[in-house]
């Protein structure tokens, strides 16, 4: 590496270090001419992305456009900068890693609003507000919908796997009759799974 000070390529490595979670190498140099000290970065190169937008317009991937749209979607939410940070580079990640030379903008807007969903439901419908571009709050409610489907699904599929567990310790296992399994006038129905005595909750 020529140095940056008296420009003589002769130097040595004093420190290697790995930053960013190993994504780029620092390393400290000294020049072996003038002495002096320098630092160089060493990061894996990957071909450029670029992105394609709606009307077929194609800009380099930027990830700080990425930030800035969480910036501004997370604020005032309980959401670290260093939350937003991870985001962005799952990402760029998944996009370096799912395409190889173009990217559609829709796609990364999709993810984005993917991973919000997971993160902070308020970010998410300010984001998809956005990018949606909703024009009347009937927009807003479309979207939110299987938000909020998907919510009592995920609810009931927990109460009902409760249930579940809840009945089979009752019925202490499989080929035990369970309390309720009596066939018609009291009689009991006989060796039966304990699975199969179990009722749908809300009869
Ligand atoms: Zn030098």
């Amino acid at each position: 590496m020529r140095c940056p000070f008296c420009r003589v390529d002769n130097d040595r490595v004093i420190d290697s270090r790995s930053i960013d979670d190993g994504a780029n190498i620092r390393r400290r140099r000294e020049c072996l001419s003038c002495r002096r000290r320098f630092t160089t970065y060493e990061r894996v190169e990957r071909q450029a992305l670029s992105v394609v937008k709606k009307g077929g317009v194609r800009e380099p991937f930027d990830r700080d456009k990425i930030r800035s749209g969480l910036n501004i979607a997370c604020g005032k939410r309980p959401i670290t900068e260093h939350d937003i940070e991870a985001l962005v580079s799952e990402i760029e990640s998944e996009c370096y890693d799912n395409y190889e030379s173009e990217v559609p903008s829709r796609a990364i807007g999709e993810r984005v609003m993917e991973l919000l969903r997971g993160v902070d439901q308020v970010a998410y419908v300010r984001f998809a507000s956005v990018y949606r571009e909703f024009k009347d709050a009937r927009d807003f409610v479309d979207e939110l919908e299987p938000i909020l489907a998907s919510d009592r699904a995920a609810a009931s599929d927990r109460a009902a796997a409760s249930d579940r567990a809840a009945a089979r310790m009752m019925a202490g296992g499989q080929g035990i009759v369970a309390p309720r399994a009596a066939g018609p006038g009291g009689a009991p129905v006989g060796e039966r799974p304990a699975e199969a005595v179990v009722e749908p909750r809300g009869r």
